[in-house]
């Protein structure tokens, strides 16, 4: 589904991603997981054209991301930013809404169609009662329940997505992962998700990918990647710090 081929970016001439190769099967629930700044919002920006490699490609489907028009990636992957700033007033619906711009004309307009699905998406994240109010007067964790619906209108066959549960509390949190899991069987529906809840990776993800300065350094089933060995290095959390099987750490006090 995805390729990556021997790709490389830096941010200002400084080399960041260096010689990045990964591929991702289709139906993927990929749990993407590091140390901050270890380069995770990067890898998903070159995924969606927002960032330009210096050399190598990413494939989608044996077709190169440059080959896509906007258009067409945008029916292929969706993707839902870290934070997303509010610089027009949009209501909840005319956001979600926007979601289903790559199925309509250049001038077109929204079909009975689209407004069944964005309201029956609206439902789903809880967000109905809330469909007139505007961006700007909306909790941080209904502002990121808005825009993961927004990606869920664009039913693309992939979806990234960078610290979803960032914002929200634990019921939403558990919804979230229940709706994207159910898009993963349903649909089969390809998912990349930034994480650091290795308790929720554990219990939804089936692919880890763990990243450390700006490189993938372990790829696979959740089971033998999230590991006490692998993540206390990767992490470094030094011997105070313990991992069970079920990715919970505690910390010994002093
Ligand atoms: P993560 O998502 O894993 O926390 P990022 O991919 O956002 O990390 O960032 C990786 C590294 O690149 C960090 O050191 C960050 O400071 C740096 N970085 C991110 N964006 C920029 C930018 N626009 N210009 C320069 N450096 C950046
Ligand atoms: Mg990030």
């Amino acid at each position: 589904m995805i390729t990556i081929n021997n790709l490389s970016f830096s941010y200002d001439n400084t080399p960041f991603l260096q010689h990045v190769n990964l591929h991702i099967d289709k139906g993927c629930f990929c749990a993407v997981m590091g140390p901050n700044g270890s380069g995770k919002s990067t890898l998903l920006k070159l995924m969606v054209n927002l960032l330009m490699p210096n050399s190598g490609e990413i494939l989608v489907n044996g077709k190169s991301l440059n080959d896509y028009s906007q258009r067409e990636l945008a029916k292929m992957i969706s993707y839902v930013p870290q934070r997303e700033d509010i610089i027009f007033e949009f209501s909840v619906y005319d956001t979600v809404m926007m979601g289903r711009n790559p199925y309509q004309g250049r001038w077109g307009s929204a079909s009975a169609d689209d407004d069944r699905l964005v309201c029956e998406t609206l439902e789903r994240t809880h967000l109905a009662h809330l469909k007139e109010r505007l961006l700007s007067q909306l909790s941080g964790g209904e502002l990121q329940r808005t825009l993961i619906a927004r990606a869920m209108v664009q039913q693309a066959p992939v979806m990234l997505l960078d610290e979803p549960l960032a914002n929200l509390d634990i019921a939403h949190k558990y919804e979230i992962m229940d709706i994207l899991a159910q898009l993963q069987h349903d649909m089969g529906t390809t998912l990349l998700l930034i994480l650091h809840d290795f308790p929720m990776a554990l219990q939804y993800a089936d692919t880890a990918l763990l990243m450390q300065n700006g490189n993938i350094c372990h790829y696979g089933p959740c089971r033998e990647v999230l590991t006490s060995d692998i993540i206390k290095p990767t992490f470094h959390l030094d011997e105070r710090f313990t991992v069970d099987e079920n990715g919970n750490i505690r910390r010994v006090k002093r």
